[in-house]
């Protein structure tokens, strides 16, 4: 049975602060909201503070409310006006994490069918849900985080989707692909280095550098969104290493940070 969602959204006059931009939505965020309140007063909170701070859904163990169009975009990642985080993602905040027991437990079991409805809904697979803590390295969901459960939540979201008969996986190869549809030397425009990289001192720098950077860019892993040039640069500092991690995360990698023969593989398998 489909789960319905009660809707109480954010007045248009605050959509300025709270959704400014129009969204294509490719990717859902899981938050926990570090609080022992319910989806209602999330929600209420978020409509009518003055922060930017906002998400789509917020669940708790008795229903789904929305508090933002899923067609634009909301404040919840942390990584920049122009963040793929914030820009790309629909947030779902689950509640009474702060606490834990029955209740959060309960609002975990909704959030988990109703985050695979919403990939059924768009044909979507697992490989689509993303934490907080890929955007921008927040600890966050942190009660999924501290009980090491990450990987069986995903799991969970994917038998519920395969009971829906939905898509288990979809996508970023698909996304990336589209984005190189139209260019005739694909091969060298993503060319990358062998070898092992990583942060050291003196930091490495050049075109190898570069060559990894913008690949990771093509597939939305910038060093630092938002910064000139989105901080490409060919230095491997921190914020590259970020980015390596982020990908990592995504496609079940070591999360070290060290570009290494993996990591250059699933890239290279991912922009063919
Ligand atoms: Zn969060």
């Amino acid at each position: 049975m489909a789960i319905k969602v009660v809707k109480n959204l954010v007045s248009k006059s605050k959509y300025g602060l709270k959704c400014p931009n129009p969204m294509k939505a490719e990717y859902i965020t899981i938050h926990n909201t570090a609080n022992d309140a319910s989806a209602a007063n999330e929600i209420s909170y978020m409509k009518n503070n003055s922060s930017s701070t906002s998400f789509h859904f917020a669940v708790d163990d008795k229903q789904v409310i929305q508090g933002i169009p899923t067609n634009r975009n909301a404040w919840h990642t942390g990584d920049g006006t122009n963040g793929t985080g914030n820009r790309k993602s629909i947030g779902v905040e689950i509640c009474y994490s702060k606490s834990g027991g029955a209740k959060y437990r309960a609002a975990e079991k909704l959030a988990i069918k109703f985050v695979a409805q919403l990939l059924k809904e768009r044909g979507w697979g697992v490989d689509r849900v993303c934490k907080h803590q890929d955007w921008n390295g927040k600890y966050c969901p942190h009660r999924i985080l501290s009980e090491g459960r990450w990987n069986e939540v995903k799991a969970a979201i994917e038998a519920e989707l395969k009971k829906l008969g939905g898509k288990t996986n979809s996508s970023k190869a698909s996304v990336a692909k589209k984005k190189t549809t139209n260019t005739s030397s694909k091969k060298t425009s993503y060319a990358l280095p062998s070898g092992i990289f990583k942060v050291k001192s003196p930091m490495m720098r050049g075109e190898k550098v570069t060559q990894i950077q913008n690949a990771q860019a093509v597939l939305y892993f910038y060093p630092d969104k938002g910064a000139k040039n989105n901080g490409i640069y060919g230095v491997y500092g921190p914020k590259t290493a970020n980015a390596v991690k982020r990908f990592q995360s995504m496609y079940g990698l070591t999360q070290d940070g060290i570009y290494g023969p993996k990591t250059k593989a699933k890239l290279e398998a991912l922009l063919k």
